[in-house]
């Protein structure tokens, strides 16, 4: 079993809906345990601003499954909700991302962990600080305080 990390973001229909649906969803794999839960934030857009408020939260899991079928099933996740992709950073009903693997650097085409974005993302690391401590080290970056 190996720790991650996961973001959640919405900002389409009902996005305190399609978060609290995809928490189930998650928790749902016979192969990840949700350990612990970050309070649901309400933050303004990053990139296009002609879009409505995000709600995000970060969730810390527990798998057996490897990176790639980690991305897989949250993509899953994401069609479940109708997740279309049009503007980049553009509104979306779910966005589930793996900030961190355990401790593993990797970066390939279709995935790159830790979140190449992670760092230079409050809405992100704000819910990430509350689910570990100002000690936390995020692997390749150093340590979270540093970024907030
Ligand atoms: P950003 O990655 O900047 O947050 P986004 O979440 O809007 O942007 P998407 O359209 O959801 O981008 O995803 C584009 C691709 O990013 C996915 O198809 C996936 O293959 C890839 N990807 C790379 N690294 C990761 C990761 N750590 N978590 C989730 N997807 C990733
Ligand atoms: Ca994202
Ligand atoms: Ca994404």
């Amino acid at each position: 079993m190996e720790t991650a990390f996961i973001s959640l973001g919405s900002n389409l229909d009902h996005p305190i809906k399609h978060i609290l649906d995809a928490f189930s969803q998650i928790e749902e794999s016979d192969k990840i345990i949700v350990s612990k839960i970050s309070s649901l934030y309400k933050t303004i857009p990053v990139g296009p601003q002609n879009q409505n408020d995000y709600i995000n939260a970060v969730v810390v899991i527990q798998t057996s499954l490897t990176p790639i079928n980690l991305l897989s099933t949250l993509q899953g996740i994401e069609k479940k909700h109708k997740r279309k992709r049009s503007i980049k950073w553009g509104p979306r009903s779910l966005d589930l991302d793996i900030l961190m693997f355990g401790r593993l650097i990797l970066k390939t085409r279709n995935l790159t962990i830790p979140h190449p974005e992670l760092v230079n993302r409050e809405f992100v690391l704000i819910p990430l600080l509350e689910v570990t401590n100002q000690d936390f080290t995020i692997t390749k970056y150093g340590k979270i305080s540093r970024y907030i």
